[in-house]
């Protein structure tokens, strides 16, 4: 917090006017910013990057119990780590405390062996592709929309993400191609093609991160097969995180974190945790599949 900020804090924190006058003293006190700037972090197209929590302990207010009781795991560059747990197991928030929207109350995260303090925060959020769990309707055409993520990217670059995100074969359907004005004054994509334009247009961002809250919503099959080899695509040169909800994307996982109630209970590849963990062989059995009934193919059971 900077001192500002404590200020305001204190303020709102004490009514009465001796003691409000006290805490401003105390955040006068407290010391300067470093006068250093924070270590920039590569820019984009560096490595991809490696992420690790240790004993992650988070609460969203003091008012508020604790969302991470400890949170530990290690996750190497390039990749794809699937977290996976009942809601409110606090999965969600592991990739709002990367992005920093939040900092933990104790424990540490470090990016690249580096605390993620130690970043500048705004190159520590361009290095990072957030795609949401519920990507919003869109409007302007679909490039409009691509080059949110980056108004300077190139044609070829833009064709490469339509090509990874397999929208290429629907920008071949529509009337204009990528000029063709998309959601509700044009042509309506599905919630998996709207989630797969999210992902393009993350790409264009060249993360070294790429954080991707799964829809919860059903998919049919060709979506879910095209979102599934996009991720895969994806973390063959990017470290990937998927907050995941379908069987289809976890068993290609090159490691499943499962989490509950603010824990992590248990790591390792879908064979190892249905043979391992009761939860996960629960989750698999019931929840993944429930959510996945029509769309599942035979091969991924
Ligand atoms: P998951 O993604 O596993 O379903 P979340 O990380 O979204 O879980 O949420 C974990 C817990 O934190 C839940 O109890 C949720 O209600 C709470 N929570 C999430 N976001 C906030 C917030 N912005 N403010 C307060 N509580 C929150
Ligand atoms: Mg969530």
């Amino acid at each position: 917090m900077s001192p500002i900020q404590q200020v305001v804090g204190a303020v709102a924190q004490y009514q009465t006017g001796s003691a409000a006058l006290a805490r401003i003293e105390e955040a006068r006190r407290l010391p300067a910013e470093p006068a250093t700037a924070p270590a920039p972090l590569p820019g984009p197209g560096a490595e991809p990057a490696s992420i690790a929590f240790d004993d992650v302990r988070f609460r969203y207010a003091e008012d508020l119990p604790y969302v991470h009781h400890g949170v530990t795991f290690a996750v190497p560059p390039r990749g794809m780590t699937a977290f996976v747990g009942p809601s409110g197991a606090g999965k969600t928030t592991v990739f709002s405390l990367i992005e920093r929207f939040y900092d933990p109350d104790r424990g540490t995260i470090e990016l690249d062996g580096r605390d993620l303090t130690d970043w500048d925060v705004s190159a520590l959020r361009s290095a990072i592709g957030y795609v949401e769990q519920d990507a919003p309707v869109l409007s302007g055409s679909l490039r409009d929309n691509l080059l949110l993520g980056n108004p300077d990217a190139a044609e070829d670059e833009l064709l490469r993400a339509l090509k990874t995100t397999r929208l290429d074969a629907l920008v071949e359907k529509l009337p204009n191609g990528v000029d063709t004005l998309v959601g509700h004054r044009g042509t309506k994509l599905s919630g998996g093609e709207r989630q797969r334009v999210a992902i393009a247009r993350a790409l264009l961002r060249r993360p070294r991160l790429l954080l991707l809250d799964e829809a919860t919503s059903q998919l049919d099959a060709v979506n879910e097969a095209a979102l599934r080899d996009t991720v895969a695509d994806v973390a063959r040169t990017t470290t990937v995180l998927v907050v995941a909800h379908r069987l289809s994307t976890v068993t290609m996982a090159d490691r499943i974190v499962v989490m509950d109630a603010g824990r992590v209970r248990a790591v390792g590849t879908h064979r190892e945790l249905v043979a391992g963990d009761p939860l996960y062989a629960e989750l698999a059995a019931t929840q993944f599949l429930a959510a996945d009934d029509d769309a599942r193919a035979p091969e991924n059971v």
